[in-house]
Order: C-alpha cells, then structure tokens, then sequence
C-alpha cells in the first residue's frame, strides 16, 4: 500500500517524507527518530494505525542488494487501517480499475518498473514560482516550524487524476523526480516520459541532461553531474566536474567549469535548508561523492571570466545525493550507461 503523507507524533501534523527528513535533522543531536501513524484521523482514534519512516534520518543514500533505498513511507503490518482511510481507498480504487480493464498493466499505458514502484514515479515536474522570485540565495520558501511547504504541494498522490487513460504524478519538488530517475534503469528512462512545466514530454534521459550539454541542450530539462562540495567557512562551494561544452558563436571549443555557491545563512531560510546543510558537510568529508541535479540557469560567473555558475529561483529545484564511494564506483556502471 502506498503511503504518500503520515502524521509524525513529535511534530504533531501531517507530513510528507521529505519534511519529516527536514524536521528531523532540525534537531540537535543526538536527533531521535519519529513515530508516525496514518495521516487519516479515522485510522488513528480507531487504531492508532502505525507507519513506518524509511530512510528520512539519512544523510548518506542507503542502498541493500545494489539497489538504492531512497526515503519513503511504509505500512505497518501489525496495525490495521480503518475502511475509509484514504491509502486503502486509493488501493482499492487502483485494484478495482485493474480488475476492470483486465488487460495487462503495460498495455493500458501503465508502467511497471524493476527498482521503482509505479506510485513513485513522476509524469510532471511543474517548477514551482517560475515567473518570479530571486535567484536561490534567498530563495523564496518561507521556513516555519522546520517547514513552510505544505504537504500537498509536492505530494505526488494528492494531485493525481484518473482523466480516464491514466494517471499523472506531478510534483514541484525537485528531489521527489530525481528519486524516480536514479531508480529508472538505462532501458526504462528511454522508455518512460516526463513532462517539465508546460513543455512536451521528454524521455527521462532527455530530461535528465549532463551538466556539459547545458548549451546544446533546447527546452526545459533537469541537468545534473558529479560535483566536489568544499566547505568555505560556513559556507560550501559545489564543483562540477564536467566541465560544460560552449558552443559557437560564444566561444567554439570552450569548455567551461561550473561551480555553484551556496551561503549557509540563506540555506537555512528554506524549510528543507538544515537538512541540504548537513548533506553538503556530509559530502565534504573523505570517501564520500556527491552529484547535484538542477532545474535553473547557468549563467556567466559574477567575477571569474572562466568560470560559469548555476542559479536556481528556489533550493526546491536543487537535491542532491551523497553516496560513500563504494557505492559510487558500483552504480557507476549504470550512470556511463545515461545517454542524451
Ligand atoms: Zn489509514
């Protein structure tokens, strides 16, 4: 059964796994993990219906049989859920149209994915605060209490239709997508679209563009790219390292670095700021790697010629995973494998 929102007894409200990562490393440490029980009130005076956070007190990517384990709600088996809640509505919903269609998902358009759950995946990434708002040093999200996003904004379940044919995930939270493409093996990102904002669907490795196509690229897509984080001071500078293609008439044959700047002080406004923080110190440290995915700009260096750097309009369209090397060399077989 999949579980989009719980709500987290510490915090006392309602809350997707992505606050409840923001809200738990808000605490100091030692931080203590939270108990979450169904978001639907029925299920809770009822049976005090228990849901298990996966994952959400993690800094560094959790991966069990080389697959990666990314942050996520699960059922607890040993409390029941009421009739009326709304996870078991939606299941049975989604069974009764199974049992209706009685064709093979596949063929009714549905996808079915081997490291990724059909309710994770994401058909639209729909940018949240695209015609306003300053770039990301101060970045618009307001934080209060730990967490100013509601948890509809970028629930993928909330805002899915049934419009007869299939159902569209959309979501304005950048990670939430990136999480759908690093589970998508190579074959199944030729195969399976999303739609960024207004644009035409792409497939997933379009959308996804390396950081050094940036120039060739046309349209809206989500670039991304291994990248050293160093700490300077309070704050940290992100390093690409590839270095992105400048095409004619710029400058033919160039290739520029990339670097991206972010400020402690201003990280720590937005509501998901303590978390990005921490994984960023994280990535710092030795045997540790770290790739950045963007929705934004890149644009020329404030003060270094040779240089470009990255401007996003909100830190909700910039994540980040940090993986402890071993893990990285593993799925480096399946990143050489990303075509554009
Ligand atoms: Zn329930």
């Amino acid at each position: 059964m999949h579980i989009a929102r719980a709500y987290c007894v510490q915090a006392g409200k309602v809350v997707d796994i992505y606050q409840a990562r923001a809200l738990f490393f808000e605490q100091e440490e030692p931080r203590r993990r939270f108990e979450f029980l169904c978001s639907y009130d029925t299920c809770r005076s009822a049976n005090a219906t228990r849901v298990t956070g996966v994952n959400y007190d993690k800094l560094v990517e959790d991966e069990r049989d080389r697959i990666l384990v990314k942050p996520h709600f699960r059922m607890n088996p040993e409390t029941p859920h009421s009739v009326g809640c709304e996870w078991v509505a939606r299941e049975r919903a989604e069974e009764a149209a199974d049992a209706r269609d009685r064709e093979p998902a596949q063929r009714r358009g549905m996808r079915s994915f081997r490291n990724l759950k059909s309710s994770d995946f994401v058909d639209v990434f729909l940018p949240a605060q695209l015609a306003r708002g300053p770039p990301c040093e101060s970045a618009e999200s307001s934080r209060t209490s730990g967490a100013g996003r509601e948890p509809t904004a970028a629930d993928p379940v909330s805002t899915r239709t049934r419009a007869g044919r299939s159902k569209l995930t959309r979501v304005d939270f950048l990670e939430t997508v990136v999480s759908a493409y690093e589970l998508l093996e190579a074959d199944e990102r030729r195969e399976a679209k999303l739609r960024i904002g207004r644009e035409a669907s792409l497939p997933y490795n379009r959308a996804f563009c390396r950081v050094e196509r940036y120039f060739l690229a046309r349209g809206a897509r989500i670039f991304h790219g291994g990248v050293r984080v160093q700490a300077h001071g309070p704050n940290f500078s992100v390093r690409f390292f590839d270095r992105v293609i400048v095409p004619a008439p710029m400058r033919p044959g160039e290739a520029r670095e990339l670097v991206l700047y972010l400020k402690r002080e201003a990280l720590l406004q937005h509501w998901n700021g303590r978390f990005l923080t921490l994984q960023l110190a994280e990535a710092t440290k030795p045997g540790h790697y770290a790739h950045c995915y963007f929705f934004g700009r890149v644009v020329d260096h404030p003060t270094l010629a040779e240089r470009l750097a990255v401007e996003v309009r909100s830190l909700e369209h910039l994540a980040f995973t940090v993986r402890r090397r071993a893990i990285a060399s593993k799925r480096a077989t399946t990143s050489e494998l990303i075509s554009y």
